[in-house]
């Protein structure tokens, strides 16, 4: 098996990645908030996600990947406060909470498949599934004396972690200097968060659950240390987000699992940049932001999008722009019509061009390198067409771009082409080269390409 080299958060390094079980690899990612649809900036961290996930099994792991479905707890303001995203949802569309999150569940995994990201591949827990788990985690916690009380919730003390902060390098003195002052006033320090959030006495939420500690509902951050340790263990290889994650809800993930667990967390914290609009990161409570939708109702296919990703490397940031796409769409068509021309079940992968694509990829997944020597591989003069198409139908185990599901399209040609055909090959039979000439063009108006190859005439639909 190959080194696989990723570049890892916490140590801030490209690194070889080293498992921890033989052959086997745990991920988790972070999922959307179902409160709206997810937007091309998520689906960023996703094809990222996936990206790593297909390395990795192209590599010869076999991969366990969870995606959490957040749909309870993430507030709109930083800090413990503000509405729940999910409620703001609901009231948004006058629809229930759970109506809500069913709602933007589906329409993310619709993304998904259009992005050929196989759903089947994952494991997607919802948060308000698994709420018996995030109580039991915060009961260990509060056993551990990491937690406070105060008027509004259950609140874990960041101060009693020692390695607090260490991922983000948060600087912890900085922080308290520039606290906000909507902050609660009732926590010991500026960075303690909550895990248990009491229902408002006032207004009646629709998620609200019984607890130890009262009515309320569970923090953010905890329904991921919960869903990690259930389904992959206390201790896993990789955890994936976007960079926003890193000085927050990845910061307290590991507070709150490596307190309550006692040992390490996660090994390696792979963070993908944002995809910026105009005015900077694609963000959903900016109403304007751009859908997959969006573009697929601008002609553009989906996985042209997909393509656009892979020009960039995960870590740099990335300015979505027309242009961009259109540059991107028509890569993607060439590359989609170069396998369908050459869809062959012969040929073999050509080793030289499998080494120079494995060294970029196993590069910290340096995509963009990748497709330089996809293209490369079709213009080498010297390898057959039946080995190239092969060796790029193996490459897409990693772009997944869908390219061995291209068939070559039939061509459907009309009586009156037909027609017009029988008479350029009588025609050509006769060598009048002329008639044949002028036949051809009228082909052509009906917008059909006729080429003389050795079975004869040749038909295409013209572009
Ligand atoms: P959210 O639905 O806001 O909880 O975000 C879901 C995932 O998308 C997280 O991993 C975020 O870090 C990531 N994300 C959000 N906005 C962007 C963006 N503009 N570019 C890349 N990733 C993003
Ligand atoms: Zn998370």
């Amino acid at each position: 098996m190959k080194d696989v080299n990723i570049y890892n958060t916490l140590t801030r390094k490209v690194e070889t990645f080293k498992p921890i079980k033989d052959k086997e690899v745990s991920i988790y990612s972070c999922g959307p908030t179902v409160y709206h649809f997810v937007h091309l900036g998520n689906l960023r961290a996703y094809v990222f996600a996936d990206t790593l996930r297909r390395t990795l099994v192209y590599t010869g792991y076999k991969v366990k990947h969870v995606m959490n479905i957040t749909d309870v707890g993430h507030l709109v303001g930083d800090g413990n406060i503000g509405e729940d995203k999910l409620e703001k949802g609901a009231k948004r569309e006058g629809k229930t909470a759970y109506e809500i999150a069913e709602h933007y569940t589906q329409s993310f995994m619709n993304d998904l498949v259009l992005l050929n990201i196989p759903i089947d591949k994952y494991i997607f827990p919802r948060a308000t599934d698994h709420i018996k788990e995030q109580i039991e985690l915060i009961k260990k916690l509060e056993e551990k004396g990491y937690t406070y009380k105060t008027t509004d919730g259950i609140y874990f003390d960041t101060s009693k972690f020692s390695h607090y902060g260490d991922l983000a390098k948060l600087d912890i003195d900085g922080l308290k200097s520039g606290a906000r002052v909507e902050e609660n006033k009732e926590k010991r320090n500026i960075t303690d968060f909550a895990l248990w959030k009491f229902s408002p006495t006032d207004s009646k939420r629709q998620m609200e659950w019984d607890s130890p500690w009262g009515v309320g509902f569970p923090g953010w951050h905890i329904e991921c240390s919960a869903m990690s340790q259930k389904y992959l263990g206390n201790h896993f290889d990789i955890h994936t987000g976007g960079i926003d994650l890193i000085p927050v809800h990845h910061t307290n993930e590991i507070a709150q699992s490596e307190s309550a667990n006692g040992e390490k967390y996660v090994n390696y914290f792979m963070h993908v940049s944002f995809l910026n609009d105009k005015t900077g990161k694609m963000s959903k409570s900016n109403e304007d932001f751009l859908r997959l939708e969006n573009l697929i109702s601008f002609n553009y296919p989906a996985l042209a999008y997909k393509y656009f990703l892979l020009t960039a490397h995960y870590r740099s940031e990335v300015t979505f722009s027309y242009e961009g796409m259109d540059g991107a769409s028509s890569a993607f068509n060439k590359l989609v019509n170069w396998c369908k021309e050459n869809k062959t079940d012969g040929g073999v992968v050509n080793v030289e061009y499998k080494n120079k694509f494995d060294e970029a990829i196993f590069n910290d997944l340096n995509t963009s390198q990748a497709l330089a020597i996809v293209w490369g591989l079709i213009a080498d003069k010297i390898i057959s067409n039946e080995d190239k198409y092969k060796t790029i139908i193996s490459f897409d185990e990693v772009l997944g771009l869908g390219l061995l599901e291209m068939k070559k399209e039939e061509v459907i040609i009309p009586d009156e082409v037909k027609l017009l055909l029988e008479e350029r090959k009588s025609a050509r039979e006769n060598k009048d080269f002329k008639l044949s000439d002028e036949l051809r063009d009228k082909i052509k108006e009906q917008g059909f390409v006729v080429k003389d190859g050795k079975q004869g005439q040749e038909v295409e639909k013209s572009d």
